[in-house]
C-alpha cells in the first residue's frame, strides 16, 4: 500500500494547531495530529482556562465569537495578587475571559474544515527528515501509522517532539506546572496571583470554575511536588481553603529568558504557539501568542510565494519582541525587593472598599465577615489573614 503524502502535517492541535488547521486554504492537502480524545476521557491541556485582552482580540480578528458552553461560573474582572515574602496583597484590573480549557480546544477543532484529515487520539512518536519533506510516524488505536508530508507543523506545546527533534540544542527554562482541583469552600470565589520566592522563582495561581477551586504554580523540576505542597500550607495558614483532592494534573511550561529561545524552525520545519517558545515569560499567559503566530504562518503559506521559513520569522519578529520586552518587565515582577516597591507603590492597583482594605491579622480592625467566620457564622469575605492590603 502506498504511504500517504501530504502538503502539511500538524502536529498538535492546541490554539496554535486549529487555527492553523482552520485557515490554510484548500489548495493544501493537511493532516493534522492530536493526543486529545473527542470526549471528556483521555488527555486534557492542565490550564488556567484564562483568555486576556491579547486573546480576545486574536479570536476578534476572525470574527469569531465565543460559544456560552465554553463559559465557566463566575467571570472575574480583577486579579488578588498575593506577596507571601512581603507580607502584601494588591488588586489589579484584568479584563479575562474565564473558560473551560478543555471545552475551548473541542470548539477550536470543531471549526476546523472537513478537508483537513483529523487524527484525534494520536500521538505523534516521531519525526524524520526525508529526501522529500518528513516522515510523521504516529500511535493510533494501537498501531502506529506513518504519514509523509512537504512540510512539518510542531504545534505540540511545552514539550514538542518537533522541537526535541530538530532543536535539541535549542533547550529552553521550563518548570513543572501542577494544578490541584477542589470542590469550591470560599464564600467570595477569587483568582489571585500568588508569588513565593522560597518556593519557585516563577508565580502560581487559584481561580474558580463552577464551583470548583483551582490552584496551580510552575515549580523549578527540583522536588516541584514538595515545593507544591509546603505552598498549599502556606496559603491555608492565610485562609486559602483546599479540602479534598478531585484531580491532580501536571505538564511542563515555558519560560523564555532571552530572544534566543524563540525557535520558529527552518528547511520545511515550524514551530508555532508555546513549540515556538511563544509564551510570556512574565504571566505565562501563552493563548495570544499561539493563535497569532498561527495566523502568521497560514497567511505566509497562504500567499504561497518566497521563503516560508523566512518569512514566517520576518512575520513573528513583532510577536517575539513584545515576548522579549516581558523578559525585561520579569525583574519587576519575580525580584522580590522590586515587586515589593510596585506593589507598596499601589501603580494601577484598585482602592479596595474599607472591609477589604484592612490589615487582616490585626484583630481590632479585622473585618466583619471575617470576624463572624471566627465566631464561626458563615458568610464571611476571603480575608487574608496577616496581610496588608494597603
Ligand atoms: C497550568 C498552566 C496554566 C496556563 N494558564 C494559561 C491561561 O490561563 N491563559 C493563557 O493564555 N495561557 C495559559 N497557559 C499557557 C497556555 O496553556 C499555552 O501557552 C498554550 O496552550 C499554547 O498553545 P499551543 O497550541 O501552542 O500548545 P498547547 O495548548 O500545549 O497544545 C499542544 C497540543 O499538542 C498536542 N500534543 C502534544 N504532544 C503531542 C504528540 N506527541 N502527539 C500528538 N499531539 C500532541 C496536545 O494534545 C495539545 O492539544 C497555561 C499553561 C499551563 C501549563
Amino acid at each position: 500500500m502506498m504511504t500517504p503524502m501530504y502538503d502539511v502535517a500538524i502536529i498538535g492541535l492546541g490554539p496554535a494547531g486549529s487555527t492553523l488547521a482552520r485557515l490554510l486554504e484548500t489548495r493544501y492537502r493537511v493532516i493534522a495530529i492530536d493526543k486529545k480524545s473527542a470526549g471528556e476521557n483521555g488527555f486534557q491541556k492542565p490550564c488556567g482556562g484564562l483568555i486576556s485582552g491579547d486573546a480576545q482580540k486574536a479570536l476578534a480578528s476572525f470574527d469569531l465569537t465565543l460559544p456560552k458552553d465554553i463559559l465557566v461560573d463566575p467571570q472575574i474582572f480583577a486579579v488578588k495578587t498575593i506577596d507571601l515574602k512581603s507580607r502584601l496583597i494588591r488588586h489589579y484590573q484584568r479584563c479575562y475571559i474565564n473558560l473551560d480549557r478543555h471545552r475551548f480546544d473541542r470548539w477550536l477543532e470543531s471549526i476546523i474544515p472537513d478537508r483537513v484529515e483529523v487524527h484525534q487520539n494520536s500521538s505523534c512518536i516521531s519525526v524524520e527528515r526525508t529526501e522529500k519533506g518528513f516522515s510523521v510516524s504516529y500511535a493510533e488505536g494501537g498501531k502506529t501509522q506513518t504519514v509523509f508530508a512537504r512540510y512539518l507543523v510542531g504545534a505540540d506545546g511545552a514539550n514538542s517532539v518537533v522541537r526535541r527533534t530538530f532543536y535539541p540544542a535549542r533547550k529552553i527554562r521550563h518548570y513543572l506546572s501542577i494544578q490541584q482541583w477542589f470542590p469550591e469552600t470560599h464564600p467570595n470565589p477569587f483568582y489571585s496571583c500568588i508569588f513565593d520566592p522560597e518556593t519557585s522563582d516563577c508565580c502560581s495561581w487559584s481561580i474558580s470554575k463552577n464551583r470548583q477551586f483551582i490552584f496551580g504554580g510552575a515549580f523549578p523540576l527540583d522536588h516541584p511536588r514538595e515545593r507544591f505542597e509546603r505552598q498549599k500550607k502556606k496559603l491555608e495558614q492565610i485562609g486559602f481553603r483546599f479540602g479534598k483532592v478531585v484531580k491532580t494534573e501536571a505538564c511542563l511550561v515555558l519560560r523564555p529568558s532571552s530572544f534566543r529561545d524563540f525557535c520558529c524552525g527552518r528547511d520545511g520545519v515550524f514551530l508555532i504557539g508555546e513549540a515556538a517558545g511563544l509564551i510570556s515569560p512574565s504571566s505565562l499567559e501563552g493563548i495570544s501568542s499561539a493563535i497569532n503566530s498561527a495566523k502568521e504562518l497560514s497567511r505566509v503559506m497562504n500567499r504561497g510565494i518566497g521563503d516560508f521559513n523566512q518569512r514566517y520569522r520576518a512575520k513573528t519578529r513583532s510577536l517575539r519582541f513584545k515576548l522579549f520586552l516581558k523578559i525585561l518587565k520579569c525583574p519587576f515582577m519575580y525580584q522580590p525587593f522590586l515587586r515589593k516597591l510596585v506593589m507598596k507603590s499601589g501603580i494601577q492597583s484598585i482602592k479596595m472598599t474599607a472591609s477589604e482594605t484592612e490589615y487582616f491579622g490585626n484583630t481590632e480592625s479585622i473585618c466583619p465577615s471575617v470576624r463572624l467566620a471566627r465566631l464561626g457564622i458563615n458568610g464571611e469575605r476571603d480575608g487574608m489573614k496577616g496581610f496588608r492590603n494597603k
